[in-house]
């Protein structure tokens, strides 16, 4: 049976406020599905609610892991059973090596079961494997003693969490506008890396606006999101469509949620 997360009529409200009005999605291992939409629709909540993040609260629906209930796990489990996220927006943490960071992650996910304090991947093994990941994806070595995210250009941030990706190899992965910010040689990069590590080993939710990340990742399935629900899901050509033609179809399409989606921009407006 194929390896499944799958996102059931999902609610979620960040400080009180609802964002996701009725999620429905269901990812396969080994399927890379876009997803679009305006600017605050909700794409990024989503992620953050299938990873766990503490601020956006599930109010309805499920999220389900081949069957188990993923709302019932920590944010630690959830990275543990095989779920990745790479941020929109990711935290720098001054101190801690890249290395030192990867060595723990990586360690964490292949031995779900490790407590706090016991063995890490051994150096040797580690250092060999994170030295062909970098040259596989054409990164400087001195790259892996800088400090995660301290003063890393966008196109840095990026990279490394396509070394994250790669080192970690998660079943699922949700990557939040890995293009953004990048110029097109980085975006054409990224896109080839991603497709090298993804393979059908992986399922790939891949948060984009551009088609360029989705050259050498062609989507099985584009889905729209507007007013914090999707509400439309076709194939490669419906990104196409959208890249080019913008979300002005969409929204006569699905007044309901075009009108939500006004709403929400006016509260963004007013919050900001
Ligand atoms: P997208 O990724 O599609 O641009 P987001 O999911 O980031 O949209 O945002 C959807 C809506 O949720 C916006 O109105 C945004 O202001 C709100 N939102 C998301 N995260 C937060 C947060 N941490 N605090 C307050 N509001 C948030
Ligand atoms: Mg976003």
């Amino acid at each position: 049976m194929a390896e499944t997360l799958k996102i059931t009529n999902l609610h979620v409200s960040v400080e009180g406020k609802p964002i996701l009005r009725g999620v429905n999605l269901t990812i396969n291992r080994g399927e890379i599905h876009a997803l679009m939409g305006p600017n605050g629709s909700g794409k990024s909540t989503l992620g953050n609610a299938i990873m766990g993040h503490p601020n956006y609260e599930v109010t309805e629906g499920s999220i389900t892991l081949n069957g188990e209930d993923v709302l019932a796990m920590d944010a630690s489990e959830r990275a543990r059973g095989g779920i990745f996220m790479a941020f929109q927006r990711p935290m720098s943490v001054p101190g801690v090596k890249m290395a030192d960071f990867l060595r723990h992650a990586t360690t964490n996910v292949r031995n779900p079961r490790r407590k706090e304090g016991e063995e890490l991947i051994p150096m040797r093994q580690f250092r060999k494997e994170l030295t062909e990941k970098m040259d596989q994806l054409k990164m400087d070595v001195e790259f892996a003693r800088r400090y995660v995210n301290d003063g890393f250009s966008g196109g840095e941030m990026k990279r490394a969490e396509i070394l994250q990706l790669a080192m970690l190899r998660p079943k699922f992965a949700i990557l939040d506008e890995t293009d953004s910010g990048l110029d097109v040689d980085a975006v054409k990069l990224a896109s080839q890396s991603i497709a090298e590590i993804g393979g059908s080993e992986m399922g790939i939710l891949i948060i984009t606006h551009h088609d360029k990340l989705l050259d050498y990742n062609t989507p099985d399935f584009t889905h729209v999101m507007l007013g914090g629900r999707i509400v439309e899901t076709g194939g490669v050509e419906l990104a196409r469509e959208l890249y080019t033609e913008g979300y002005d179809r969409i929204r006569a399409a699905y007044p309901e949620a075009a009108a939500v989606d006004a709403e929400m921009q006016q509260s963004t407006a007013a919050a900001v």
